[in-house]
């Protein structure tokens, strides 16, 4: 397995540190690990936020483990120069296509939810999101009409293949998980997204073991805050991936915990190439302070091992372990407790 890793801005290289720390203690065998620049780092030792060396690296590897981006001194250069850069364009090189969020309620955290601690607790879902197409890419413009309004308007789109390569990895996802998928669209109102639900339809006929349901989005938006137990995976297009995969990670609390996915074709002999990274970011207030979450990345090292290597054994210690550490009260900073970046990968590898 060839892991590139990016560890990036902020508590980029801190956080990634304690991942390593991970890695080493799992053993894994047969494991190349690759280091590069990117983001604020990347411009300013090769001048440019995704340095060229960056990018042929990230495309030799099987993985990559991204810490993450945004540096104050980047604020003013030219929007191609940002730290934010580098993951647009990773992704676009890569073509990953299909972004996973997990959200988990992990014991004895249910007061940071916004959801009530009784509802917060059934919670443990994943949000599969495609990332490249919808009205996000669709021709857009402000005109001016005849009459002298001006008018707004996105093109909404998918094509067949588009929908079908996401359902995939929606199916893919449930079948690691308790097999019950659920497709969101808008159905009723958009030919988008009538296209959308007769292409998952199709795609179940190959996974006759999880169970496919449908629902219009604006009824998974209340699901989601009424009764969110009853998801397990959900499926959906850019635009309602977008605002459901952040109103569900409100539902779960810390930023500091969260993981995501961006994955691609398959390409290796395991799973799919992927990138793995926290929802959070550089946190440049707290850099350099050893106060940082190293959860999140951790929890994205497990989301690697089991998406890109099906190393699911792996995956599930780490997870265990992290679940573990929060229940024996080791909590950083961004969970109300006291523990330090180093300290919570300790604790960590302790409970592997
Ligand atoms: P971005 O635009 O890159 O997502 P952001 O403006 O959303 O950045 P973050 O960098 O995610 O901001 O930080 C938001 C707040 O959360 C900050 O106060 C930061 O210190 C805190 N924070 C973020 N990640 C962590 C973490 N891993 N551990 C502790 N606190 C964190
Ligand atoms: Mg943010």
């Amino acid at each position: 397995m060839k892991i590139a890793i990016l560890a990036g801005d902020g508590i980029g290289p801190e956080i990634m540190g304690e991942a390593r720390k991970v890695m080493d203690a799992l053993n894994l065998p047969d494991c190349t690990i690759m280091e590069g620049d990117v983001g604020g780092a990347g411009y300013k030792k090769h001048g440019h936020p995704l340095p060229p060396e960056t990018l042929e690296m990230a495309k030799a590897a099987d993985a990559i483990l991204f810490g993450a981006v945004g540096d104050p001194d980047c604020d003013n250069l030219e929007r191609h120069l940002r730290p934010e850069q580098a993951i647009l364009g990773l992704r676009s090189a890569l073509g990953l296509f299909a972004n996973l969020r997990p959200a988990t309620m992990f014991p004895g955290l249910e007061d940071l939810s916004a959801l009530r601690p009784e509802v917060a607790r059934e919670i443990d879902l994943l949000i599969v999101r495609e990332l490249n197409g919808d009205v996000y890419f669709g021709e857009k413009a402000i005109r001016t009409l005849e009459d002298g309004r001006r008018q707004g308007y996105d093109f909404m789109s998918y094509a067949e293949d588009e929908v079908r390569r996401i359902s995939h990895a929606g199916f893919k996802a449930a079948q690691g998980r308790r097999k019950k998928l659920c497709s969101v669209d808008k159905a009723n109102v958009l030919e988008t997204s009538q296209l959308w639900r007769d292409v998952v339809i199709e795609v179940s006929s190959e996974y006759p073991d999880v169970e496919l349901s449908h629902m219009y989005v604006d009824n998974a938006a209340m699901q989601l805050v009424r009764n969110p137990g009853q998801f397990d995976v959900i499926v959906t297009g850019n635009l309602f991936g977008d605002i459901l995969s952040d109103q569900a990670s409100m539902c779960v609390g810390s930023i500091g915990l969260l993981a995501s996915a961006s994955l691609g074709e398959d390409q290796t002999e395991f799973g799919t190439k992927g990138l793995y990274e926290p929802i959070h970011g550089s946190a440049p207030d707290i850099a350099g302070q050893g106060k940082a979450n190293p959860m999140a990345t951790i929890l994205s090292l497990a989301m690697m091992l089991r998406h890109s290597f099906g190393r699911d054994a792996d995956a599930d210690r780490i997870e265990a372990a992290v679940a573990k550490a929060l229940e024996q009260g080791v909590k950083g900073a961004d969970l109300g407790g006291s523990s330090g970046t180093s300290a919570i990968g300790d604790a960590v590898i302790a409970n592997l």
